[in-house]
């Protein structure tokens, strides 16, 4: 029987209503600013940017930062609430085709392409008040700020970054002058945006397969055919493969057209958007078909060099995905950090459970790997503008890297994220459920795992031989740390030359290609877990990063017995550092990189 309630507390009870028990649900990070928040971001953007950027953009990253934790970040939770609508046909019967967003999705809009210009940022001055363009890290670390909150929108913005890239490298003067004053706008009045449909129904991954054609006619190329896959469908200028009439079959006859949206007297150019996708994830963003009934198209670069040429896009956004599997895995962090300091089972918050603690380092782990490999690509990628041949070449092989294995990240990451939560993670009122929908594209579009291993296995090391030059970074990285154990560097010096070993064995037998996933993971974990040593050993650093690093050895690059207890006395010691609140100083942490 329970006592009779007094009149006071009857009184309090009516009082609190149904907000009775709230204060039981674990907070979110509504409200938060991801950029102040991300020690692990702040601390890498000052070991790749020059002092004077770095302090002229970090007014930008801390205003996108709040945003991303606050308006962006409503608009993203209702933009994936209402997804866009397509209209075949206007109300006179016109083949008209236009596809309706939700005002969320335009106010997301005017904040990536009229306030920070993403799509231009990294092409012309006049971008977030600098002289110049971005640097890569620049561009990258924005982009991973602005996906914390909303990953659909980044398909367009990037591809409309790509797009322009591959315009201003390959196409005629003539086709420059017309596109990329419209391209580089920030006039949503006025901009065109771009996009890129390769995948076709005979073919995603066998792109030579493809069967749209390309016919000169009176001087002017028209296209027929069926793309399957068109995300930004209503983009205003596509990029896509088609092969010209007579050209041979597979991917040597291939070649990259540039599809307008509109014809220059204003009219629709002849090809329709057939449907919408309905899709699993990135629900915000317009996924399509479309068919092409003779439209009108300008032939980009050399007729037999299309796939090439594509490749730069693709590999563009290949860099792209994995920063925004990282930008998504962060948000995943965050989320489960501020669960399981605030909710309370058993008596105690939950992050004091041994148990929830390994979990939350398998969620904490591949974002902090995530992250210090899209910040040393995105660096390569500098380098390589500036004419480093070797960052050229360490590019070309922590592109794929990345991709493939921080997308595969996510999948668990976010999951994990969600299951930290509990039952509300699994409710579609908290971000989880999208996090958790968003992140299984990553595994498929700009190459699936296997089409990412098999060109880090085939490619970058087969041919290019791009893992030694990256190895040749990795050992100048591990000898300059020298404030970390030089016992913990001579191990990860053992497992980064083993990791070099099984790669070429297995690109040198194709009786091995099975093992292709394998060898990405591993080349992926070793730079990683160097990377983070190197950053780990800066002044004034946050050592957490060495722990992590020596997770990734033991974790993912030795041994373990199954029918042995896993975490070691280090480990127990290491998450309950990790966890703290604290600055953590690399004294402290010394000895467990021994241990
Ligand atoms: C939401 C969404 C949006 C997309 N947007 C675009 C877009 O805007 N533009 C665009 O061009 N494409 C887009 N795509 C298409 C995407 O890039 C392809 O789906 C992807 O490349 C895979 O191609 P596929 O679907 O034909 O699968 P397939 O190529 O048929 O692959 C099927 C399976 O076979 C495996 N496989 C294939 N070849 C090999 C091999 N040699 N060895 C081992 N395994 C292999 C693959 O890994 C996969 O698991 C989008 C896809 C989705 C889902």
């Amino acid at each position: 029987m329970h006592a009779p309630q007094s009149p006071a507390s009857l009184d309090q009870a009516k009082a609190q209503g149904s907000n009775r028990g709230a204060d039981h649900i674990a907070p979110d990070c509504a409200g938060q600013n991801f950029y102040a928040i991300d020690r692990g971001l702040r601390d890498l953007l000052r070991i790749y940017l020059e002092p004077n950027h770095l302090r002229q953009l970090e007014p930008h990253f801390d205003r996108l930062g709040a945003l991303a934790g606050g308006r962006l970040d409503e608009l993203a939770r209702t933009a994936d609430k209402h997804p866009p609508v397509l209209n075949a046909r206007d109300r006179f019967g016109r083949d008209e085709d236009w596809i309706d967003y939700h005002s969320s999705y335009r106010e997301m809009e005017a904040i990536a392409f009229g306030d920070f210009q993403f799509h231009a940022m990294s092409h012309r001055a006049g971008t977030l008040d600098m002289d110049r363009p971005l640097p890569a890290v620049a561009k990258y670390a924005l982009q991973y700020l602005f996906v914390q909150a909303e990953f659909g929108l980044m398909c367009p913005i990037s591809v409309t970054d790509t797009s322009i890239h591959l315009i201003r490298k390959f196409a005629s003067a003539e086709l420059k002058d017309y596109l990329l004053p419209k391209m580089l706008s920030a006039d949503a009045a006025t901009q065109w945006k771009g996009t890129q449909f390769m995948t076709e129904r005979a073919g995603g991954s066998d792109v030579g397969a493809i069967e749209t054609t390309a016919s000169c006619e009176d001087g002017v190329w028209r296209l027929y055919g069926d793309k399957w896959f068109c995300s930004h469908a209503d983009a205003d200028v596509a990029l896509l493969l088609a092969r010209p009439e007579g050209a041979p079959p597979g991917t040597k006859g291939l070649a990259l057209f540039a599809l307008p949206r509109r014809l220059k007297d204003g009219r629709r150019n002849t090809y329709r958007i057939v449907r919408l996708k309905d899709k699993l994830g990135t629900r915000s963003m317009a996924s399509g078909e479309i068919r092409l009934e003779g439209a009108v198209a300008y032939l980009v670069g050399e007729a037999d060099q299309g796939l090439k040429q594509m490749m730069e896009q693709v590999n563009l956004s290949r860099l792209s995905h994995g920063v925004r599997a990282a930008a998504m895995m962060r948000r995943c962090v965050n989320e489960a950090m501020v669960c399981a300091r605030n909710r309370v089972a058993f008596g105690k918050t939950v992050i004091e459970y041994p148990l929830l603690r390994r979990q939350l380092l398998k969620i904490a782990v591949p974002s902090e790997q995530a992250l210090s490999m899209f910040l040393f690509a995105a660096d390569a990628m500098d380098r390589a503008h500036a004419g480093s041949q070797e960052a050229e070449s360490t590019l070309r092989i922590l592109t794929p890297l990345l991709k493939f294995r921080a997308c595969r990240d996510n999948i668990p990451v976010a999951t994990g994220a969600m299951e930290v939560r509990g039952g509300n993670g699994y409710i579609e009122e908290w971000v989880q459920p999208r996090l958790v929908r968003d992140a299984h594209i990553g595994v498929l579009w700009e190459g699936t795992s296997n089409i990412n291993a098999l060109d880090i296995v085939t490619r970058a090391v087969g041919k290019s031989r791009a893992h030694r030059t990256l190895a040749g970074e990795l050992q100048k990285l591990l000898d300059e740390a020298t404030p970390i154990p030089a016992a913990f560097r001579n191990r990860l010096r053992v497992a980064l030359e083993r990791t070099l070993v099984f790669a070429e064995r297995v690109a040198a037998e194709l009786a091995l290609e099975a093992s292709a996933r394998q060898v990405a993971s591993c080349l992926y974990h070793v730079t990683s877990s160097i990377l983070m040593i190197r950053e780990a050993a800066q002044p004034e650093a946050d050592a957490r990063r060495a722990l992590y690093a020596r997770f990734v050895l033991e974790h993912r690059l030795s041994a373990q017995d199954p029918l042995e207890p896993s975490p070691g006395d280090w480990e127990r010691e290491a998450a309950e550092i990790i966890f703290s609140e604290r600055q953590v100083a690399l004294a402290e942490i010394a000895g467990l990189l021994d241990s």
